[in-house]
């Protein structure tokens, strides 16, 4: 039954703040220690101290929700992608590079206090090669005698340097508001699919475990190179390949192919490229190696693929070399290091045979329909009504707090905003997706709940 007492204006809101889709993307870049951890923290309201990370230890998270004057966004701090594995201008390089690769507006952090560095104005070119809005933020204006140092910043030809304190939060405001008017509505990324470009495939995972082998595979010859940024320092290069008689744009593929010159630091590369490919993709085929434990850099992509809200496929590869009783481990493993997408339709492939090959693209279709998918107001709410009525919450301090009311506010990945009569605790939400799935099936794809609490 519908209840009673719902103000429309209500729901709306609710929807308004859950997002209808992908959100666009801001980039925080600049030279190691100008501040941009401090800087990023203090865009997403938190306090914690990201900024404590061993250098050079690629962190799980990269990327952030933030909010500013009503509207939502992501923040990517590469402030933990750099120093000592690649020398200072090769990292900000790499940063610049994702940054032009990934990002709808770019922040570009300068220490006020030390003033433009070669470095600083060597990305500065690269910035400006690629086009993107950028907003230059003079750090370390602690009090009004720094002023003048921000002021000097004019010199490097990219506007009005707008002076911060990302310690103090001293001018993050102004500064906010110019990244809002920089940042488009949508990420860019998705113009594609709006007006029925192909659909775009990430085909990611650590390295040698088989992603140009299988690209090699599944392509044979009949690959076009799509070189969409050419001018840029290193040129992010799509893919056009046909399979099962769709095309399919395999994005970055430049990552995909072996950088020998880039021995050292070459993991930490390869984690750039990953991030870089998933904002881009629309499905992320993740590839395993079937012949090796599955391990924490395995779990780390996969984490990065559901962060950013992708349609999933996992491939087991170099199924050619399992014997009996690596399979058995393998299943065992599967269970109890990747239980967090066991929602994600499976192939188990060899890049070297072609086994299985042909299993690819359903998976791939699969996961993209249920990234789609989208329930019907009334469907959801019957499906709540009795799923509420057969497993109520437990009581908790005397009341029970009740599901009231759902709806779907967006797809791809498809978001859902329950309300309720009270504070509803995890477990139940749990319990919420996982039937959700079995109902509706979003196979293939992350969901996100979030409950809005009616007083
Ligand atoms: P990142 O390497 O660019 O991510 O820089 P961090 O965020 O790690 O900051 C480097 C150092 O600069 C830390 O010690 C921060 O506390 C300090 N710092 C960051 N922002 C400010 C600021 O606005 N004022 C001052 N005085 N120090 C800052
Ligand atoms: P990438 O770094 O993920 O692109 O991995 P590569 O495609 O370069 O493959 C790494 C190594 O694994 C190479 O020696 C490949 O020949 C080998 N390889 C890739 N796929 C398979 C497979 O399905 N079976 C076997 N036996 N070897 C494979």
């Amino acid at each position: 039954a519908a209840e009673e007492g719902f103000d429309p204006e209500d729901v709306e809101g609710a929807i308004e703040a859950a997002g209808h889709g992908p959100l666009p993307v801001l980039a925080v870049v600049g030279r190691p220690n100008v501040g941009k951890s401090t800087l990023v923290n203090r865009i997403i309201g938190r306090r914690e101290a990201v900024v404590e990370d061993k250098p050079g230890v690629t962190r799980d998270r990269v990327t952030y929700e933030a909010e500013w004057a009503g509207r939502r966004f992501k923040v990517v701090d590469t402030g933990g992608w750099e120093q000592d594995v690649l020398g200072i201008d090769a990292s900000v390089a790499a940063q610049a590079e994702y940054a032009i690769e990934a990002a709808d507006a770019v922040v570009f952090v300068v220490d006020a206090k030390v003033g433009a560095t070669d470095t600083d104005e060597a990305v500065v070119r690269l910035l400006r090669k690629a086009g993107k809005p950028v907003v230059l933020a003079a750090n370390k204006v602690d009090g009004l005698s720094g002023e003048s140092d921000a002021a000097y910043l004019w010199s490097l030809g990219l506007g009005e340097p707008h002076p911060v304190s990302a310690l103090h939060g001293r001018g993050t405001g102004d500064m906010l508001d110019a990244v809002l008017e920089a940042l488009p509505e949508a990420p860019q990324q998705t113009f594609g699919t709006a007006i029925g470009g192909p659909r775009r495939i990430a085909l990611i995972g650590r390295p040698n475990v088989g992603k140009s082998s299988l690209l090699n595979k599944v392509a044979g010859e009949e690959r076009v190179v799509v070189n969409e940024m050419a001018g840029t320092t290193r040129d992010p290069v799509d893919e056009l390949i046909e399979l099962g008689g769709v095309t399919w744009k395999f994005v970055d593929t430049a990552g995909i192919r072996k950088r020998v010159h880039l021995q050292q630091g070459a993991d930490y590369y390869a984690s750039l490229r990953t991030a870089a490919a998933v904002e881009k993709a629309e499905v992320a085929v993740i590839l395993i190696d079937g012949s090796e434990s599955i391990s924490v850099q395995d779990q780390r992509i996969v984490t990065m693929a559901v962060e950013a809200g992708r349609a999933i496929v996992l491939a087991y590869n170099k199924w050619d070399t399992l014997d009996e009783e690596r399979r058995y481990y393998l299943e065992r493993e599967i269970e109890t290091e990747l239980g967090q997408v066991a929602w994600a339709p499976r192939v188990n492939v060899s890049a070297k045979t072609g086994r299985h090959m042909e299993k690819l693209v359903p998976a791939i279709e699969t996961a993209l329909a249920g990234w789609e998918t989208r329930v019907p107001t009334g469907r959801l709410n019957a499906f709540l009504g009795e799923l509420v009525a057969a497993h109520p919450h437990p009581i908790r301090g005397g009341k029970q707090p009740r599901i009231l009311f759902g709806t779907q506010a967006g797809t791809k990945p498809p978001r859902f905003v329950l309300f309720a009569s009270g504070f509803i605790e995890a477990g139940y939400r749990r319990f919420i997706e996982r039937r959700l799935r079995e109902e509706f099936g979003f196979d293939g794809t992350p969901i996100h709940i979030s409950v809005r609490v009616r007083e």
